[in-house]
C-alpha cells in the first residue's frame, strides 16, 4: 500500500483549507483503516473552513484533516479489533465516546463526559483514507449507495430529534431549511406524521423539504408563519416542533406555535443565549423538552438503517451535487453562497466511484 494520500488540510489558523499530500493514518489497536469511497460536507466542516468564532475556540491541532461523515471500505484492522473486518463497508458515529465515564456507563455514549469528534478532535475523513475506533464503526447494508452512507450521520440527527418520540397522525411544524430539516420532512413522513409544515427562508431548499414530504412550506421572511400555523391547527397550535435552525426567532416561532402538552425537540445551535419565557411557554403550557446532541449510539443508527434499507426513507432529493475531492472548493462555495442552491454536497477521493 502507498504511504501517502492526498487530503483536505486545515494549515493554518485561518479562512479556507488545501489539499495535500499527507501520511496514511498509523492504526491503533483498537482501530480500523478506512479506504473513504464518499465524504459529504457538514455545517461544522463550513464552520472551521471559514474559520469563525467557534473553530477560532474549539480547533486546537493544527495541521488538521477536515470532515466527519462518510462512507468507505475497510482495508486495515488494529490488533484489538474483534467485529470488524477488512472488506466491510462501513461509515462512522462521529462522536467517540470514552466508553468510561457516568454517561458511557450508563447508556448516553453520545453525551459522553469525555466526547471527541472525528474532524473536529482529531483528523477527519476528507482523505484517501481516514482512521476511527471500532467502538464507532458502523457496518452498513452492502446496497447503500455511497452518497447516502456517507450522509447517515447528519440523517441521524433528524431521525433521533424526529422520532424521540412518535409523530404518528401528528402535526409537525420543522423550523429551519438546511439538509437537516430537509432529512426531517422524510423521517416525519416514514414516521406516519399527518401534515409537516416546514418553515425556513431558502426557496430552493424548501422545494426539496416538499419532494422529502413536507405538506407545505412557509418562508419566515415573507408570512406571518406564526398566525398561519395557529390558523391551521384551529388554533390549537401543532403537536411536535423541531427546530432545527436555532437562535431567538426559531424559538420564538417554536414556543407559539406548539400546542399546550405538545413536544419540542431542540437541535439548533443559537450564536449565544436566548431569551424565553419559561412560565408561559413551558411551565403553564405543558410541553415536553428534548435537547437533541448527536444520536443515540447506536438505537437511532439501527432505526435509520431499517428506514434506509426498507425503502420507507428515501433521501435522494437531499443529496443535490457529487464532485471529486479535488474540488473541494467548489463544494464549500457551494454551501456558503446565498441564495442557498444545494442540499448535501457529497466529495468522492476516487473519482472511479462518481457516477
Ligand atoms: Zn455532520
Ligand atoms: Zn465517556
Amino acid at each position: 500500500m502507498a504511504e501517502t494520500m492526498k487530503a483536505v488540510v486545515k494549515n493554518k489558523a485561518g479562512s479556507g483549507a488545501e489539499l495535500v499530500e499527507t501520511k496514511i493514518p498509523a492504526l491503533k489497536s483498537d482501530e480500523v483503516l478506512v479506504k473513504v469511497i464518499a465524504t459529504s460536507i457538514c455545517g461544522t466542516d463550513v464552520h472551521i473552513y471559514e474559520w469563525n468564532d467557534w473553530a477560532k475556540g474549539r480547533i486546537k491541532n493544527i495541521p488538521q484533516i477536515l470532515g466527519h461523515e462518510f462512507a468507505g471500505e475497510v482495508v486495515a484492522t488494529g490488533k484489538n479489533v474483534k467485529n470488524i473486518k477488512v472488506g466491510d463497508y462501513i461509515s462512522a458515529e462521529t462522536h467517540i465516546p470514552c466508553q468510561r465515564c457516568y454517561q458511557c456507563l450508563t447508556g448516553n455514549m453520545h453525551i459522553c463526559n469525555n466526547l471527541k469528534i472525528l474532524g473536529v478532535d482529531r483528523d477527519g475523513c476528507f482523505a484517501e483514507y481516514v482512521a476511527v475506533p471500532e467502538i464507532v464503526a458502523w457496518k452498513n447494508d452492502k446496497k447503500l449507495l455511497p452518497e447516502f452512507a456517507s450522509v447517515q450521520e447528519p440523517l441521524g440527527n433528524a431521525v433521533y430529534c424526529t422520532l424521540v418520540e412518535p409523530v404518528t397522525g401528528k402535526s409537525v411544524l420543522i423550523i429551519g431549511d438546511g439538509p437537516l430539516a430537509l432529512f426531517s420532512c422524510g423521517v416525519a413522513r416514514a414516521g406516519g406524521a399527518a401534515n409537516i409544515f416546514l418553515a425556513g427562508m431558502e426557496e430552493f431548499r424548501m422545494n426539496i423539504g416538499l419532494k422529502m414530504g413536507a405538506t407545505e412550506y412557509f418562508n419566515v421572511n415573507k408570512e406571518k408563519v406564526d398566525e398561519i400555523i395557529l390558523k391551521k391547527t384551529n388554533g390549537l397550535g401543532v403537536d411536535v416542533v423541531l427546530d432545527m435552525a436555532g437562535g431567538q426567532q426559531a424559538l420564538n416561532l417554536a414556543l407559539s406555535t406548539i400546542r399546550k402538552g405538545g413536544r419540542f425537540s431542540a437541535f439548533g445551535l443559537a450564536s449565544g443565549p436566548v431569551k424565553i419565557d419559561i412560565n408561559e411557554n413551558v411551565i403553564f403550557k405543558g410541553i415536553t423538552v428534548y435537547g437533541i446532541n448527536g444520536r443515540l449510539m447506536f438505537d437511532t443508527w439501527f432505526k435509520m438503517a431499517n428506514l434506509l434499507n426498507s425503502g420507507k426513507l428515501d433521501i435522494t432529493p437531499v443529496v443535490t451535487h457529487k464532485l471529486p475531492l479535488e474540488e473541494f472548493k467548489k463544494g464549500f462555495s457551494l454551501m456558503m453562497n446565498t441564495p442557498k442552491l444545494c442540499g448535501k454536497v457529497v466529495l468522492y477521493p476516487d473519482s472511479k466511484f462518481l457516477k
